[in-house]
């Protein structure tokens, strides 16, 4: 096969995974972007202006191309090899560049602007209306009616912020694969669980080492520092976790600095305020100020909490473990484990057990298949990238109306985290396909035990994946996960409160080994975590919330000096122990800057998010979590709509009511 012909060009489901090669990804985008730009002169040159000719195919346009782009940065991720990286840096910066010229494009603009004055949109429906007036909406924030000298900054602007954040990125994943550190004395691994130990054994065997490999991949470096009994090893991994990207090699400072300039330079171009006002314009929030005050009244209604949390954290630690030093930020999970386990009664290793994740799987399914009234059942004959994926099919009344791929363990090369991607959308031909990834503790004797925390990532992503294979919105940008950001995480996090209902965990969390349910003692204790330390969580998440919003409302290098330094000095002000002198997180800040959007000024999405999950459950919990009526209210009136509407209207279409904040700190126990 030649890459002329290749299924990549027009990728449809089943993606063949097994004839994917690294050799023709540069070939298969610069052919799709030839496609995708001579669709876009067709729209722009159209002498027929009808929504049909226009927006029709601008909802279109690239589809191709976006398909083959998605899969091949999703297979850069996932297999992460060098040839592959190296790859797609070659050819993202042409593929950004076009994609940065469109909401610039002076005749695309025109036609659907006489689209719009034409009045022949009125008969349509308010969907397509709604993109109409978003569409034009966009435009004008890039600058549609700026005169052209300004217009072309913008363009340049954003040529630089693609290639910036893509070396920031670059930057986090190196730093973080370039780590390890091998333990020959099994000594000094005093505190770690078995599995832990097993986990890093076998990946020195992996790397033909003798002893144990930890790194700071996820389950590694958690581990180290919650049950690591040795101090000196849990500050050499906190320092290193926390310095990632800022040393001369790979420097991700200079790069905060040059992306955080050309942000706020698009916003005064534009005639925003600050970056904030300009990107969140379209968020359900609607500006900065808004923003900033919900993470302002909620950092001041927690803060109380927080200190009282920390003063116990400290007595516990003086009358359990004759602790009588100042307590650092590395002792803090430490710590807290302890107390957990003391106070709640609670390890979460005890729990492990019962969370086997193949049995979470189906139990997770079997829980959506009643609220929706789907089946999901195992595919065996689709080709993937890894003998560890797992396919499964959604299926309504016996039809495929979604198809995905579950990659749930770490791999080297693999990025790390846990996500989930749309591939492809349904059409005449095919349903939605997406992938869910993750990187739970690997099979030991091909058995996963994974720990509540992670069972409620799987839940999370899985919650997009179901918006996502869920949506019926028609328009490609309304449909699925293509939402404002700071409504993306409500379909997702909805889903992790039924990780703490009795109920569900008597269909998931079964004893991998007896297959008895979880005993009420154990139930009970951790119940007793959910509201363990909340204030601190949520103090720590507001955290990342106020300096995101700081640096894109108020940082300016020229006042406020090198950008490290500056972020540290707010972050250590909201820490209960002093931050070391070069502690840099935001380097790794991955969701600020890895992207030329991302989370940028909108890290408060997770925190509202919430607020809107706590809230929405409540209608669960009055009628019953398995109520097939509430799921399906859920689904039709919110999950499946996409952006078809104002995310505002569809959560008060649900609720019948705006959102409260009530429930979610009722949720959480903070309510004196
Ligand atoms: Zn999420």
């Amino acid at each position: 096969m030649t890459h002329l012909d290749s299924p990549f060009l027009n990728l449809s489901h089943p993606i063949p995974f097994d004839s994917f090669t690294t050799e023709h990804v540069v070939h298969h985008i610069t052919q799709l972007l030839e496609e995708a730009k001579r669709d876009l002169e067709t729209i722009e040159t159209t002498s027929e202006v009808t929504y049909e000719t226009v927006l029709d195919q601008l909802d279109r346009l690239g589809e191709n191309l976006e398909s083959c782009l998605t899969v091949y940065s999703q297979l850069e991720s996932l297999l992460g090899t060098t040839e592959l990286r190296e790859a797609m840096r070659e050819a993202q910066p042409q593929v950004s560049a076009f994609y940065a010229t469109i909401p610039f494009s002076k005749a695309l603009y025109q036609k659907i602007k006489s689209l719009a004055e034409s009045g022949s949109v009125s008969s349509r429906s308010p969907s397509e209306k709604r993109y109409l007036e978003q569409t034009l909406l966009s435009f004008q924030r890039n600058g549609a009616e700026a005169p052209a000298e300004t217009k072309s900054r913008l363009e340049a602007i954003e040529r630089e912020l693609a290639e910036l954040t893509m070396s920031f990125a670059k930057n986090v994943v190196e730093e973080t694969d370039e780590f390890e550190w091998l333990c020959t004395d099994k000594g000094r691994l005093a505190g770690l669980p078995d599995s832990a130990i097993a986990s890093a054994a076998q990946s020195a065997q992996g790397k033909k080492l003798d002893g144990y490999r930890f790194t700071l991949q996820g389950p590694s470096y958690i581990a180290i520092m919650t049950y690591c009994d040795d101090r000196s090893i849990r500050e050499y991994f906190y320092r290193a976790y926390s310095t990632r990207a800022c040393n001369t090699k790979r420097d991700n400072q200079s790069l905060i600095q040059a992306i955080l300039n050309l942000r706020q330079e698009k916003a005064s171009l534009l005639g925003y305020q600050d970056v904030s006002d300009l990107l969140l314009a379209s968020r359900m929030v609607k500006n900065g100020t808004k923003a900033q005050s919900f993470v302002d009244e909620l950092i001041e209604k927690t803060i109380p909490f927080s200190q009282k949390e920390h003063a116990a954290l400290i007595h516990f630690a003086q009358v359990h473990l004759n602790w009588s030093e100042e307590l650092l930020p590395w002792d803090l999970s430490y710590i807290a484990e302890k107390q957990k386990k003391v106070e709640c009664g609670f390890d979460a290793e005890v729990l492990k057990p019962y969370f086997e994740v193949q049995s979470v799987m189906q139990g997770m399914f079997k829980i959506v298949e009643h609220l929706y009234e789907v089946q999901i059942n195992p595919l065996t004959d689709l080709s993937t990238w890894h003998a560890d994926v797992m396919t499964f099919a959604l299926k309504e009344k016996g039809q495929t109306i979604g198809v995905f791929y579950a990659d749930l363990f770490p791999r080297e090369g693999k990025q790390g985290g846990a996500w989930m991607c749309p591939l492809l959308y349904k059409n005449e031909s095919q349903p939605h396909v997406g992938l869910i990834c993750a990187n739970f503790t690997p099979p030991v004797d091909g058995v996963s035990l994974i720990t509540h925390r992670e069972v409620e990532t799987l839940f999370h992503e899985f919650g997009h994946l179901l918006h996502h294979l869920l949506t019926t919105a028609t328009i490609r940008s309304q449909a699925g996960t293509n939402v404002a950001w700071d409504f993306v995480e409500l379909p997702s996090q909805i889903m992790e409160n039924w990780c703490w209902e009795r109920e569900a965990l008597d269909i998931f969390a079964r004893h991998y080994q007896s297959g008895e349910a979880m005993p009420d003692e154990l139930f009970e204790q951790l119940k007793n975590t959910q509201q363990f330390r909340m204030a601190s969580g949520q103090m720590r998440q507001l955290t990342f919330a106020e300096i995101d919003l700081k640096l894109h409302r108020e940082y300016q290098f020229d006042q406020d000096g090198p950008v490290l330094a500056y972020a540290r000095q707010y972050m250590n002000q909201r820490s209960t122990t002093p931050l070391p002198e070069d502690y840099a997180m935001i380097a790794g800040f991955t969701h600020l800057f890895a992207s030329s959007t991302g989370y940028a000024a909108a890290y408060y999405s997770y925190k509202w998010a919430e607020v809107l999950d706590a809230d929405a459950f409540t209608r669960f919990k009055q009628e019953g979590i398995f109520s097939a009526k509430i799921g399906k209210e859920f689904r039709d009136k919110l999950l499946s709509l996409g952006d078809s509407q104002d995310p505002a209207q569809l959560f008060e279409n649900f609720m019948g009511r705006e959102p409260s904040t009530d429930a979610l700190f009722k949720r959480l126990g903070l309510v004196s």
